[in-house]
C-alpha cells in the first residue's frame, strides 16, 4: 500500500522548510510569503519591483511555524517502503544556518517534540517490523559515514580509527558498500541514540582542530534492513540514506586559500555532481553521472531505478540571506519534477 501511494507521486521529491526568525524579528520582514500548498513566494523589492514577488512550487512546502512532528508524517510514508524492500534517500540541502541538522536531527536539547527525522524514522522502522514479526523477521543495522575533501570516514569507529579513509566498492553480492565501515545491528531506539552520540563525537573531536567541520562536510545515517518471509523464506533487502549536507552557501574563491579553498572547492564539487545526479534522473536522462563525486558514488544504488529520493531544501528568512536563498530555490528547481 505505501508504495502504491509512493508511486502515483513519482520517486524524486522535493521539500522545501523555511527556518524561523532566530532572534525575535517580526514574521512580516520575511523574505518568503505566501506558502500554500507547495508554493513558495520570495519577496525581493530590489529585484522584482515593490509589490514583486517570484514564486517557487516544490511537492510540499512548510512553514517556520512547522513542527518536526508535521515534518515527519509527510515523510513517513516513504521511510515505510524501505520495509517493502525499497532503498530510500533523503537529503538536507540549504547554506549553513538553514536548519539542516534541525530537520534530520533536532537540536541539541533534545525532546520528544524536537527530535528530528532520522530517530523518529527509526523509531517508526522498529514500530512497524514488531508489527510485522509473524509474517517477516527483519533485521536492522546502520553505519554513519562523512565525506569530507571528497574522503570517506567512519563515524562509528572507535579507539581512534575514525580518522582512517575507507575506500567505496562495488560488488556484485553486496552492491555499492564501504567494507571497512562499522555495520551495527540495533534494535531499539536506545541502541540508535547511542550510535548516534558516538557519531556526533566523532564529528567533534574532528571540529576542535578545524572550526565547526560538520558545516563543511557531509554526514550520512545508513540503515541497512534486511527481512526474512517466514513462510516462503524469501529475503527482502531495502536501505534508507539520511543525509545532512554540508552548506550549500558560495565562497568567493578569491577570499579565501589554503584549507578553506580546498573544502569550498569540494563541497562545490560534490553539490554539482548531486544536483546534476538528481535532475539526470528527474529528466530520465539515459546517461546519469553518479562517478563525478564520492557522494554519488557511495549513493547510486540508491539513487534512480526505483529507488525513492526527498531532497528538504532549507531556507532562511532574513533579507541578508536573499541570495543565498535564491540559489537554494534555483537548486531545488533543478532537481525538481513538480
Ligand atoms: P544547519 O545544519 O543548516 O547549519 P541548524 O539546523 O544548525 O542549521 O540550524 C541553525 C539554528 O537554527 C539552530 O540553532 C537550530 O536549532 C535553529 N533552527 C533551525 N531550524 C529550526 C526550526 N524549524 N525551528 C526552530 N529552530 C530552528
Ligand atoms: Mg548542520
Amino acid at each position: 500500500l505505501y508504495n502504491q501511494v509512493q508511486d502515483l507521486k513519482g520517486n524524486i521529491r522535493v521539500y522545501c522548510r523555511v527556518r524561523p526568525f532566530l532572534s525575535g524579528q517580526p514574521s512580516h520582514s520575511s523574505t518568503v510569503r505566501d506558502l500554500e500548498e507547495g508554493n513558495i513566494s520570495i519577496i525581493n523589492p530590489a529585484k522584482y519591483g515593490k509589490e514583486g514577488k517570484k514564486t517557487f512550487s516544490f511537492n510540499k512546502a512548510f512553514g517556520p511555524t512547522a513542527t518536526q512532528a508535521e515534518v515527519f508524517s509527510d515523510t513517513q510514508p516513504l521511510i515505510r517502503s524501505v520495509l517493502d524492500g525499497y532503498n530510500v534517500c533523503i537529503f538536507a540541502y540549504g547554506q549553513t544556518g538553514s536548519g539542516k541538522t534541525h530537520t534530520m536531527s533536532g537540536p541539541n536539547d533534545l525532546t520528544e517534540e524536537t527530535v528530528g527525522v532520522n530517530y523518529r524514522a527509526l523509531r517508526d522502522l522498529f514500530l512497524l517490523s514488531e508489527q510485522r514479526k509473524d509474517t517477516i523477521c527483519y533485521d536492522i543495522s546502520v553505519q554513519m559515514l562523512e565525506i569530507y575533501n571528497e574522503q570517506v570516514r567512519d563515524l562509528l569507529a572507535t579507539d581512534g580509527a575514525a580518522n582512517k579513509r575507507l575506500e567505496i566498492r562495488n560488488s556484485s553480492q553486496n552492491g555499492i558498500n564501504v567494507p571497512d565501515a562499522n555495520l551495527l545491528p540495533v534494535s531499539s531506539t536506545s541502541d540508535v541514540i547511542n550510535l548516534m552520540n558516538l557519531g556526533h563525537k566523532n564529528r567533534a573531536v574532528s571540529a576542535t582542530a578545524m572550526n565547526d567541520r560538520s558545516s563543511r562536510s557531509h554526514s550520512c545515517l545508513t540503515v541497512h534492513i534486511q527481512g526474512r518471509d517466514l513462510t516462503s523464506g524469501n529475503i527482502i533487502r531495502g536501505s534508507m540514506h539520511l543525509v545532512d549536507l554540508a552548506g550549500s552557501e558560495r565562497v568567493d574563491k578569491s577570499e579565501v586559500k589554503g584549507d578553506r579553498l580546498k573544502e569550498a572547492v569540494h563541497i562545490n564539487k560534490s553539490l554539482s555532481a548531486l544536483g546534476d545526479v538528481i535532475s539526470a534522473l528527474a529528466q530520465k536522462s539515459s546517461h546519469v553521472p553518479y562517478r563525478n563525486s564520492k557522494l554519488t558514488q557511495l549513493l547510486q544504488d540508491s539513487l534512480g531505478g526505483q529507488a525513492k529520493t526527498l531532497m528538504f531544501v532549507h531556507i532562511s528568512p532574513e533579507h541578508e540571506a536573499l541570495g543565498e536563498t535564491l540559489s537554494t530555490l534555483k537548486f531545488a528547481e533543478r532537481v525538481s519534477t513538480v
